[in-house]
């Protein structure tokens, strides 16, 4: 299966240097990534996440919070929406059969894929739609889901497991090279994504972690502004924290099989993409 790797659309964070660990000061806005894959599958396209979409970038204040707009500038351009650069591949929008979440904090793009199942699991679409803090409804946006009739949710605690996580195998309709391995913490349904290449895995663990350092087995390190960031955004420390042992505990034991990365780091984006993260794919 051959796998492309996307930036849906840069965030710009306030805290420049603090956030993303490269920018030269703390006073100009970050770089960071939302790294999506597509992949090519006999059961047609498959999206892993869909970062902002068209909508996005032609209305940013109807449909997305203003205090994430304020927080993180979004680098609205539209040839870096999903299926902008699915186009410049020489596909298109109807070609992607099934979308596969991490979480909702990427799911911008949905409504650009009218052909699409999106496969999530249940606890990430039930606590979308009980919007039950000021977090939630800022993070969850029925803007954003005009897809809601395609939706396919899976609950936990059937079936084999993937290198001892849990895992939901059976997504309909999607081959079995495509599994989920939930990761709460980050969300209460957040997921990561793995994905058969050859002989290897590749895991797509979302919002899991944010930046490259906190995988490394010695001695992992976060920057001071994504620390404070996922501590904000987060819905269960414990399982947060534990997760990302549990990950490098992975890494330490299968780094060889298992290509792990999270969605928003750009020195992993750019390893993987073999680009920077400010060029769309196929061009
Ligand atoms: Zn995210």
């Amino acid at each position: 299966m051959r796998v492309h790797h996307l930036n849906c659309i840069s965030s710009c964070p306030l805290g420049g240097k603090l956030m993303d660990g490269q920018t030269s000061t703390v006073f100009g806005r970050g770089g960071l990534c939302c790294h999506c894959l597509l992949v090519e599958t006999e059961a047609g396209l498959v999206l892993i996440d869909t970062g902002f979409g068209l909508r996005d970038v032609a209305d940013p204040r109807g449909r997305l919070s203003h205090f994430f707009l304020a927080l993180l500038s979004p680098d609205f351009r539209e040839e870096m929406t999903a299926v902008r650069q699915i186009e410049a591949l020489g596909f298109s929008a109807t070609d992607v059969r099934h979308i596969v979440l991490t979480d909702f904090d990427h799911a911008g793009g949905l409504d650009d894929f009218p052909e699409a199942t999106v496969h999530m699991l249940q606890q990430e679409r039930d606590d979308a739609l009980a919007q039950r803090s000021w977090l939630d409804r800022q993070r969850y946006r029925p803007q954003q889901w005009s897809s809601r009739k395609r939706w396919k949710v899976y609950r936990l605690g059937r079936g084999e497991g993937w290198y001892g996580f849990e895992c939901v195998r059976d997504l309909a309709g999607v081959p079995p090279e495509i599994l989920m391995v939930p990761l709460p913490g980050h969300t209460y349904g957040h997921a990561g994504i793995a994905v058969r290449q050859a002989d290897r895995w590749l895991l797509q663990a979302g919002d899991a972690y944010f930046f490259h350092r906190e995988m490394n087995l010695s001695s992992p390190w976060c920057t001071p502004g994504l620390r404070f960031y996922q501590t904000m955004m987060e819905m269960d420390r414990r399982a947060r924290l534990a997760n990302q042992d549990r990950l490098r505990a992975l890494r330490r034991s299968r780094g060889g099989e298992i290509e792990l990365f999270c969605a928003h780091d750009p020195f992993e984006f750019r390893r993987l993409a073999g680009r920077p993260m400010s060029l769309p794919a196929g061009k």
